[in-house]
């Protein structure tokens, strides 16, 4: 043990001497893509890691974060209590990290960064999907509202608390501005240099840009899968869908003897791979056509870089119309969404009534907020609160403050 802890402090030292330490990316980068070298840096100035670059370390901050471990616990579509093989937040943003970093490395671009911006991308999320984001922007209305975009960068940027030097991950510019996909103007407005091309219609890197449709790409194909396992959808009316009959066809033909799991993974994987080389080929043209020099290049250009061609783009609005009709519109879906919203709605106005009813924590937040701009301050700490829940957590908090037989003082969950 002795020895083998002397040779790593030689070549600690070695490393140290020879400056071998400043670790920077591996892969070939072109020289409009994001260089963790010429990062525009994070809001606290820290030490270049060491064996590891910039962007490894904002992505290994995120993995190491509470709120990507309750990503989890939190619904993509279908609440996760629901069945165990369901997307989840969490798989969901890894399956985003796989297309993206695929992307990436096949375009020269920078695919630690966009591994970082993929697995943070929905750190914002409420419980319950779209119907608690929903819910919560209504409560908020009086408030400044409720972005769940705005929200993942409000995670990383101050509600982790457990650095000694700062709140949040103190993130790099870069991995921040992917972060934030969309903005309202009013917002944009305060947030310095970040919000500017939500004003100035400029665009981000092309990492952001490449990792916000691999989002995109993976819920389109991963929702039908899951559509299909729910028994919500049916592989025959999906047989309408172009995107999805043209695979169809072809793993048919191939393989004729296979079970319905076997041919709807063999069709969305086919799926995902003929959107992404869409993506890759139609983007490296638009890339070669604008010749950026740089990476302030790409963020000068008036129109994103990365782009699906015109005719991937009428299939893909094919298949989202579809899943909009027959799946996200379907009943059972609906009444999951309107639980979710009433759960929601009857915790923020409980809290709003009487905040003495929060947690310890989660009541010194708001006091800490709510000393800046009185009620504004407090919606906002309880949004946080409960944005930062995961769906099993939201109903049992809602079971504690409103099942009168739950009159314990012990709590479900220390
Ligand atoms: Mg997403």
């Amino acid at each position: 043990m002795i020895t083998a802890r002397n040779n790593w402090l030689k070549l600690f030292e070695l490393a140290t001497k020879n400056k071998i330490m400043e670790h920077t990316y591996s892969g070939s980068l072109t020289p409009y893509a994001c260089n963790d070298r010429k990062s525009l840096g994070r809001a606290h100035d820290e030490e270049t890691p060491i064996y590891r670059n910039n962007y490894q370390r904002d992505r290994d901050r995120i993995i190491h974060s509470a709120a990507f471990r309750r990503l989890e616990y939190k619904t993509q579509v279908f609440v996760n209590h629901e069945g165990d093989l369901f997307r989840t937040r969490l798989t969901h943003s890894l399956e985003v990290a796989q297309i993206a970093r695929s992307i990436a490395r096949e375009l020269g671009l920078h695919e630690d960064l966009s591994e970082a911006i993929a697995l943070s991308h929905d750190l914002g999320h409420t419980p319950f999907g779209h119907a608690g984001q929903t819910a919560l922007n209504e409560c908020m209305k009086d408030h400044g509202g409720f972005e769940h975009n705005l929200q993942s960068l409000r995670v990383v940027d101050t509600l982790e608390q457990k650095y000694a030097e700062f709140s949040g991950l103190n993130l790099t510019y870069e991995t921040r501005e992917g972060i934030l996909k969309h903005c309202s103007k009013n917002n944009a407005k305060k947030l310095g240099a970040l919000g500017e091309r939500f004003l100035n219609k400029t665009q981000p890197s092309l990492e952001a840009q490449l990792t916000d449709l691999s989002d995109e790409t993976a819920y389109n194909n991963h929702d039908v899968d899951d559509g299909l396992r729910y028994g919500l959808i049916r592989i025959n009316d999906l047989l309408k869908i172009e995107l999805f009959r043209k695979q169809h066809d072809i793993v048919v033909k191939k393989y004729p003897g296979l079970n319905d799991r076997q041919l709807i993974h063999e069709i969305i994987r086919r799926m995902i791979n003929v959107m992404v080389v869409d993506l890759i080929d139609t983007s490296r043209e638009n890339i070669a056509n604008a010749d950026p020099k740089s990476i302030n290049d790409v963020r000068q250009q008036t129109a994103p870089l990365m782009a699906f061609s015109e005719t991937m783009c009428e299939q893909k609005l094919e298949l989202k119309q579809f899943l909009r009709t027959n799946l996200y519109q379907h009943y059972r879906v609906h009444r999951m969404s309107m639980k979710a919203f009433s759960i929601i709605k009857a915790l923020f106005e409980a809290f709003m009534h009487d905040p003495r009813i929060l947690p310890t924590e989660a009541l010194e937040h708001c006091k800490k907020l709510e000393g800046l701009n009185s009620k504004d301050g407090l919606a906002r700490g309880i949004a946080d609160y409960i944005a930062g829940m995961t769906d099993r957590y939201a109903i049992i908090e809602y079971e504690r403050i409103f099942n009168p037989r739950q009159l314990s003082f012990v709590n479900l969950i220390p």
